[in-house]
């Protein structure tokens, strides 16, 4: 599940309960929408790619 902080719109995905956002601590944050989803996806694979070529 992917959820975003409604406080500083920081997206994390999780398994299970989650309590607070752990970017800036708030309890406020909501589970993210499909559009935010695609975007945490390829943001994700982006970064992953970087850590690739560094790596490499
Ligand atoms: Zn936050």
């Amino acid at each position: 599940m992917i959820y975003t902080c409604k406080k500083c719109l920081f997206m994390f995905d999780r398994v299970g309960l989650v309590e607070r956002c752990p970017d800036c601590g708030s309890e406020n944050f909501r589970p993210s929408t499909k559009e935010e989803k695609e975007e945490f996806e390829n943001y994700q694979r982006e970064f992953n790619k970087k850590k690739a070529d560094k790596l490499a």
